[in-house]
């Protein structure tokens, strides 16, 4: 068979493409360029260390399976690095690095059909446990979404605290199920992990399963298929600790909703722990039988709320030491105001901007981010926000952020103020009344005022002219 880097790589491409997201693959994949084919070793160009680095802790067991499909099991895969010109001269020559074979850390997520460990494989029915032995199973647990690296805040205070309650004594508080709901990207999915880690880290013996519903689900059609739903309900009804993402998935699944009601019932009275998350609380859930929907309630129902400022920028600091990256402070500032309502998007283009910023050998400026935000980070708002404004306006005239919003007459405030309202007024869609409840509590007639300054002050006044100019392009998005 007569193959070549080029057409392997291709290969392994579009079996990567239908595995990640769109956003994944343009960023990590699109910059790769196969150089050579050596047996069956394959070498791929990556544009830095960075690059290779994130491929190896993110991409590992993908591109492992997916070149070993195309070149068999022997296949190994080795990367070639250009070298970073940006602190070391002008050297140039690639380096290359073997792909580790050895494990991906254990408690990450498997892509196997049925998480038991140590099965000879093919196993035909996963859910039958062989004999009476301790059941010993994979979590699925993602050891990143630990409690450590989870940053508390008013947004999520009483979810942590009863996640962390719970850990501390599965099926023992009064806390089930606890039931975590929220909006997309606001760490359910992480806590969910980080209460099944802390409960493996403090008692080993129990038995936790994290599934998605989605899993779930497809392991119950699955079952009907083959006639093993009992084996089935019984696996599950031998976790102490059932973990199961976002059942809102479960909606006008009849018999889904069925099977999981007596795994619920089943867990429930023999003591043992039930965590659940959903993109919404009980009450609003459609689609799903009322029976189970009085148990999602009998526990403890908590939300995640959007995080705020501060929040989102602990967040953003801790993922940066996580991932040993460092940004301006003022990039981070950017990044933590304009995007608010996503947690996963806010990491999202904090890592297209280190990604990018490492492709093209830019630095990471202020004006790099303002440009990338809107480029990579799908469903962002392509307004400034009011608090952003205000943070710009405040910066430039030196002054602290908490006069402008407080209702304080001194003068430079005072005009301060009235700068942060007219821009607010012209680059955002916020209403009158809003803008003023955002700068001191004012109301809408203050604003048409203040609006109304700036602009006979603009049209007398030089210096205050230039003041408009400058805090105008700092505000551009581009
Ligand atoms: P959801 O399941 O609610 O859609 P995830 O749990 O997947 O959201 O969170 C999205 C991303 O945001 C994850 O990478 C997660 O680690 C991160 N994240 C969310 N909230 C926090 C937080 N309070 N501290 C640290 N990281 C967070
Ligand atoms: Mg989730």
């Amino acid at each position: 068979m007569n193959l070549d880097h080029a057409s392997v790589w291709a290969k392994c491409l579009s079996v990567i493409e239908d595995n990640i997201s769109a956003q994944a693959f343009k960023t990590w994949f699109a910059p790769i360029k196969p150089v050579k084919l050596d047996g069956h070793v394959l070498t791929i160009q990556v544009p830095s260390q960075f690059f290779y680095e994130w491929l190896e802790e993110h991409y590992v067991s993908l591109l492992r399976k997916t070149v070993r499909k195309e070149l068999g099991p022997d296949a190994r895969l080795e990367y070639s690095i250009i070298m970073e010109h940006i602190h070391e001269g002008a050297s140039s020559s690639p380096y290359t690095v073997n792909m580790p074979t050895t494990e991906v850390r254990a408690t990450r997520n498997a892509e196997v059909a049925m998480p038991i460990v140590g099965e000879p494989a093919p196993i035909k029915n996963p859910f039958v446990i062989p004999g009476l032995r301790k059941l010993n199973i994979d979590s699925n647990l993602n050891p990143n979404y630990a409690f450590d690296s989870f940053i508390e805040g008013e947004c999520n205070r009483l979810a942590r605290s009863a996640g962390f309650a719970v850990a501390n004594k599965p099926g023992g508080t009064a806390f089930n199920p606890l039931l975590i709901y929220g909006g997309v990207g606001l760490g359910k999915t992480h806590l969910a992990h980080a209460i099944g880690l802390e409960i493996k880290n403090r008692q080993p013996d129990k038995t936790v399963l994290y599934v998605s519903s989605e899993r779930f689900t497809h392991q119950f059609i699955d079952a009907v298929r083959n006639n093993t739903v009992n084996d089935f309900s019984h696996f599950y009804q031998m976790m102490d600790v059932l973990i199961i993402d976002d059942v809102q998935f479960f909606s006008g699944k009849e018999k889904t909703q069925d099977v999981f009601f007596h795994i619920f019932n089943h867990l429930h009275q023999t003591g043992k722990q039930i965590v659940l998350t959903s993109d919404k609380p009980p009450v609003e859930m459609q689609g799903m039988e009322q029976r189970l929907l009085s148990r999602f309630k009998w526990g403890l129902s908590a939300d995640l709320q959007v995080p705020s400022l501060e929040t989102r920028m602990a967040i953003l600091e801790k993922k940066m030491y996580a991932d040993g990256i460092e940004l301006p402070r003022e990039v981070i500032e950017y990044l933590a105001y304009s995007i608010t309502t996503n947690v996963r998007e806010l990491e999202g283009a904090l890592i297209s901007l280190v990604a990018q910023a490492s492709l093209n050998r830019k630095a990471i400026t202020l004006d790099l981010a303002k440009h990338m935000i809107d480029k990579f980070v799908k469903n962002t708002a392509r307004e400034v926000s009011i608090d952003y404004i205000q943070k710009v306006v405040c910066d430039y005239f030196d002054l602290p952020i908490e006069l402008l919003k407080s209702k304080t007459r001194k003068r430079e405030i005072v005009q301060a103020r009235q700068i942060s309202m007219y821009f607010a007024k012209k680059m955002t869609k916020s209403s009158l009344a809003n803008i003023g409840l955002h700068c001191g509590g004012k109301d809408h007639a203050t604003v048409l005022h203040a609006c109304r300054t700036v602009n006979n002050l603009s049209e007398t006044d030089k210096h205050f002219r230039k003041y408009l100019e400058d805090l105008e392009k700092k505000l551009a998005i581009h």
